[in-house]
């Protein structure tokens, strides 16, 4: 039986994909620092759940090997301090955000390294481009080669661009099999959508579900731009590029089809037969009802998979809003 470790798999994407890795016959372990999954029993989730802090070198080396104390097929590194834009861009959260992540993954690379594990997925972010490609909402650049010169807008993608060298680092010094994708918001149901870490889909939905005064507030003048690829493609396009031998990235696990912020809240109230107006902040606006700034991050951000397509001849292909219905009823 192949085994699978899935770290952070207490978190969005890790439950997800820790399900379909169980679902397709492995023998699943999770490891996250919350005791259960938010939305999830961990025993649909997982064969094994370990709760525990991966900032922990003990715990790291203790989880990196299976049971049987062979390397694992399968390691997927998930694991991190992270949320929407209300989390990463208010300033707040970057001290605790760097050095969380940053403990997380050179425990992570250095054991797996140690302990020859079969083949390591490292999940980087979108947020790792430079702002000056992504000044323009109608055309911004996230190219995998526009990488550098590196200028991320945030400490967050300057954790993730580090992390993606420490991997491609441990790789060419000691042939640890990695892989690397940036991912460009991914979203769906069985994801944060309230408390502060959610990210906009998420937050639209809720906003739209819970809107009774005819009105919802938009971050920004709701037109920059974005792009969010649903689960299910996401976890299909990384399964993809992980069980192929000949390519370890960096490349893009996104969706092209770019939309204004205004258009997804548009898309959202269209899923009801409320009556709602947006109402952006900007400008004199720029404070919400709790008096804080609201964050914006780049102006436009798109997904450009020509690479992803070219070396794994397959494409992302389910609608926004397919997803964002599916999204918007779960929440
Ligand atoms: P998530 O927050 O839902 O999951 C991350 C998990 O890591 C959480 O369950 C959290 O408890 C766990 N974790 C944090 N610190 C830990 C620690 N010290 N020890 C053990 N576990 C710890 O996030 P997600 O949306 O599922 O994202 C998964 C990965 O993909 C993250 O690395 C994230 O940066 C990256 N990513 C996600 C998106 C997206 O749109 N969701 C976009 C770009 C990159």
């Amino acid at each position: 039986m192949k085994k699978a470790l899935v770290l952070g798999g207490g978190g969005f994407i890790g439950g997800h994909l820790a399900k379909k890795l169980k679902n397709e016959g492995f023998w699943v372990r999770v490891v996250d620092i919350k005791n259960n999954h938010d939305f999830w029993n961990n025993d649909d989730i997982c064969d094994e759940y370990i709760c525990g802090d991966l900032r922990d070198p003990d715990l790291v080396s203790e989880v990196i090997t299976s049971p049987d104390s062979n390397p694992f097929d399968e390691v997927y590194q998930l694991a991190a301090d992270m949320g929407g834009a209300g989390y990463i861009f208010t300033g707040e959260n970057d001290a605790n955000v760097m050095h969380n992540s940053a403990l997380i993954n050179l425990n992570v690379v250095f054991e797996a390294s140690k302990n020859n594990v079969k083949r390591i997925f490292y999940s980087s972010s979108a947020c790792m481009y430079p702002e000056h490609n992504q000044m323009d909402s109608n055309n911004p650049n996230c190219e995998e080669s526009s990488a550098y010169p590196a200028e991320p807008d945030s400490e967050y993608g300057w954790e993730k661009l580090f992390s993606e060298r420490l991997f491609l680092a441990f790789n060419r010094n000691y042939n640890l099999d990695v892989r690397v994708a940036r991912f460009h918001n991914i979203f769906g149901p069985m994801g944060t959508w309230t408390g502060g870490k959610e990210k906009a889909p998420a937050a639209m939905c809720r906003k739209v579900a819970e809107c009774i005064n005819g009105e919802i507030e938009v971050w920004g003048d709701g037109l920059q731009t974005r792009s969010f690829l649903y689960i299910d493609d996401c976890l299909e396009a990384m399964l993809r590029f992980m069980r192929q031998e000949d390519f370890m990235g960096p490349v893009n696990i996104g969706s092209e089809e770019m939309v204004t912020i205004n258009q997804l809240a548009e898309m959202t109230i269209s899923f009801t037969d409320k009556k709602i107006k947006i109402n952006n902040l900007e400008g004199q606006k720029f404070i919400d009802k709790y008096g804080f700034p609201c964050p914006l991050g780049v102006r436009g951000r798109n997904s450009d998979n020509r690479l992803y397509k070219e070396k794994m001849g397959w494409e992302v292909s389910i609608p926004l809003v397919e997803g964002m219905r599916k999204t918007f009823k779960w929440i």
